[in-house]
């Protein structure tokens, strides 16, 4: 009987989201571990039958600081950001397109549905520049994203599940390592998405990052902004790999995404369990609060 009442909770869901667009930022364990990975492409397949549009952009980071040892080449970060000399962009560039890339296009294929990979080269998906680190410090070719133009997306999302690898050029031609949160909100404001979903290793934003209990499980795009501006509010002060997820969330969400959500990729299924159940999963932000998920 459970079941049957998993479906009749999902049914209204189905409706509201049928023929919209779901940004889907893919990383961490439901990226590495094989039975996670099994059960992410499922959903997406199973979002794509139920008449939604998803859009992939995954990121790789210990897929591109494996191969990097493999080539003796040193890694470092700073600001959580990695330091990229044109050999670490090309080995970058190269295993996120060349393979992280094309295993989730196999991925998705292999669970009945064709997707299409593409960077942010094809089609002039975006068009990057160099950023500093947020200390100033001089941090190679680590790009932040001037222009997007969701035109091939469009395309290709008629037939195809696009999955975008974060990577993209400036006007000169140089290739950029792009922060895949920054991308997957980018894309998201461009496409009108309805929904922004973070898959990451955490139950979700945390009001207080040591205690894994502590999920906000729902909070306004301003609670966001002020939390990541000085650590008012709602949450402990925002650090790490969170804060460009919950950058990614305001700008999205004052962009015109409706939802935006961050959900824990280390449970299986907590895509479809985060958008078709009432409890929902993880951390959801919208522009207000709502009843409705
Ligand atoms: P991903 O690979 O999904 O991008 P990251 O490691 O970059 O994941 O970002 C998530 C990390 O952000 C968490 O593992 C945690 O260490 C850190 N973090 C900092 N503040 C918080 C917070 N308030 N809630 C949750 N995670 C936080
Ligand atoms: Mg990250």
């Amino acid at each position: 009987m459970r079941d049957v009442a998993t479906l009749l909770e999902a049914l209204p869901y189905i409706r509201e989201f049928h023929g919209k667009t779901v940004v889907i930022k893919y990383g961490g364990a439901a990226m590495s571990d094989p039975r996670l990975k099994e059960d992410f492409a499922r959903d997406v397949v199973l979002l794509k039958y139920v008449g939604m549009n998803p859009v992939i952009v995954h990121g790789g980071g210990p897929e591109i600081t494996h191969y990097m040892e493999r080539l003796d080449l040193p890694v470092e970060f700073v600001d959580g950001l990695r330091v990229s000399d044109e050999a670490t962009v090309e080995v970058a560039k190269m295993v996120l397109v060349g393979k992280v890339n094309k295993d989730i296009v196999l991925l998705i294929n292999r669970h009945g549905q064709p997707a299409v990979g593409l960077s942010g080269d094809d089609g002039l998906l975006f068009r990057a520049s160099r950023q500093p680190a947020p200390s100033g410090q001089d941090i190679g070719y680590v790009g932040r994203i001037d222009r997007v133009d969701v035109d091939v997306l469009n395309h290709i999302a008629e037939d195809y599940i696009p999955v975008v690898a974060s990577v993209g050029a400036d006007r000169e031609g140089h290739s950029y390592n792009i922060n895949a949160d920054e991308a997957a909100g980018a894309i998201a404001r461009t496409l009108s998405a309805y929904k922004l979903v973070f898959l990451t290793d955490v139950a979700g934003w945390l009001r207080d990052p040591s205690d894994p209990g502590s999920v906000i499980s729902e909070a306004t795009a301003d609670e966001v902004e002020a939390a990541v501006r000085s650590g008012e509010g709602v949450s402990a002060p925002v650090s790490g790999g969170m804060r460009p997820k919950l950058q990614a969330c305001i700008d999205a969400i004052h962009g015109g995404v409706s939802f935006a959500h961050i959900v824990d990729g280390r449970a299986p299924h907590s895509l479809l369990l985060e958008l078709f159940t009432d409890a929902g999963q993880g951390t959801k932000i919208g522009p207000a609060r709502s009843d409705t998920k």
